[in-house]
């Protein structure tokens, strides 16, 4: 499909990217599980580590046509995707800019390995771009962005950062994880690079690990060139469930984007709950410029109650919501970042990011939204001190 770009969203998903059963004509994509492919008289050398088996072409035209890119790459994990699209682009020497709030895992990668290749990080001091302009130096070469960020949903501004790295010639790259194609095409604000955890709503039924990059034909080749020697290749099989999963991401996305709007609703006048962090909710800081770049606020959204209410006892006595790790399956869970996803900062880490103990991070799936707030409720009068 040539102007794959131009198609809905929705058809993109059910079509584009498909490998045609030549064959028997079946109506999905056979699953090409070779290691081994003839070269006589081919012109690609296939090999599932070189990112270009058949499954693996045809799904990366899928995800480039759903971020409106020239092409992209799949690799077996998000971390997998983030540490080689770095390393693609920084070398001993080079400086990146990250933006303060960021994904735990990410985190942890750079300021665990950087060192010991001799590249300089910093960290912003918030999401403002005069603080972005601070941290530039002469040897910058990326800045790295995660909006909405995990688990607080602030939101960056993505034009205003890619402008700024244009006018220096710094390539720009964001985790669009948390928003998915469906909610944020990055591109559209210029930022070059885009990488995804398909574990998350790519994958959406919480049985995929999985990742992804959207870019250029040029900035794809370059992360090729240290992936095939880096090596995390996603296999075959996993490569065929996740363009099956793609399938519905954008109905399954656009029905927890409504359901977490109405949670957010829902927890923002209830009395036993103190704050609500959403972007959707006018209240949000920075309501107005995810709107501008969003096209809807996702299913992410966090929360704290008032005090004499127990956030662990109250997530102990969940009937429905699963409190669990993980997020963006089609069923709803709740985690507290303090005890799981940032348990590896330091307090005075999470102090800084914003982040409170007593804070629930609450992923919205594709549930009666009735049923969900009945579940919340039983477990609130069961938390009360
Ligand atoms: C989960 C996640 C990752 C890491 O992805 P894995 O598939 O677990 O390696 C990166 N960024 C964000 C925002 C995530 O939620």
């Amino acid at each position: 499909m040539k102007n794959s770009k131009k198609l809905g969203i929705n058809t993109i998903c059910a079509h584009v990217g498909e490998v045609k059963d030549e064959q028997f004509k079946g109506a999905i994509s056979p699953i090409f599980m070779s290691t081994s492919y003839a070269f006589d008289g081919v012109d690609t050398k296939r090999y599932p580590r070189y990112f270009n088996t058949p499954n693996q072409e045809m799904l990366c035209k899928k995800i480039a046509a759903l971020e409106k890119t020239d092409n992209a790459l799949i690799f077996g994990s998000g971390m997998a995707a983030i540490s080689h699209t770095l390393f693609a682009f920084l070398q001993k020497g080079d400086h990146i800019i990250l933006q303060q709030t960021l994904y735990g895992g990410t985190y942890n990668f750079v300021v665990e390995e950087f060192d010991k290749f001799g590249i300089e990080y910093s960290f912003t001091k918030s999401l403002s771009i005069t603080d972005f302009e601070k941290e530039i130096k002469k040897n910058t070469k990326v800045i790295y962005i995660e909006t909405p960020s995990n688990p607080l949903l602030t939101i960056t501004d993505m034009k205003a950062v890619s402008k700024l790295a244009k006018k220096k010639g710094i390539v720009t790259m964001i985790d669009n994880t948390f928003a998915s194609p469906v909610n944020q095409t990055p591109v559209d604000f210029g930022i070059d690079i885009i990488i995804h955890s398909a574990t998350k709503y790519m994958g959406g039924h919480s049985d995929i690990l999985a990742g992804a990059v959207a870019a250029s034909e040029e900035h794809i080749l370059r992360v090729w060139n240290v992936a095939k020697n880096l090596g995390g290749s996603l296999s075959d099989f996993t490569v065929w469930m996740l363009e099956r999963s793609l399938k519905t991401m954008s109905l399954r996305v656009k029905r927890q984007n409504k359901n977490a709007l109405k949670m957010a609703k829902y927890l923002a006048v209830n009395p036993d709950v103190y704050h609500v962090y959403y972007p959707g909710l006018k209240g949000h800081p920075d309501y107005k410029l995810a709107k501008k770049q969003m096209k809807n606020f996702g299913g992410m959204l966090s929360f704290e109650f008032v005090d004499g209410i127990d956030a662990m006892k109250f997530q102990n006595n969940l009937k429905l919501i699963k409190p669990s790790m993980s997020l963006a399956g089609v069923e709803s869970t709740m985690l507290s970042p303090t005890h799981t996803s940032h348990a590896l900062l330091s307090a005075e880490e999470r102090a800084i990011q914003g982040i409170k103990d007593g804070l629930i991070r609450f992923s919205v799936g594709i549930e009666e939204t009735k049923d969900l707030i009945a579940d919340i409720e039983q477990a609130i009068e069961k938390a009360k001190n």
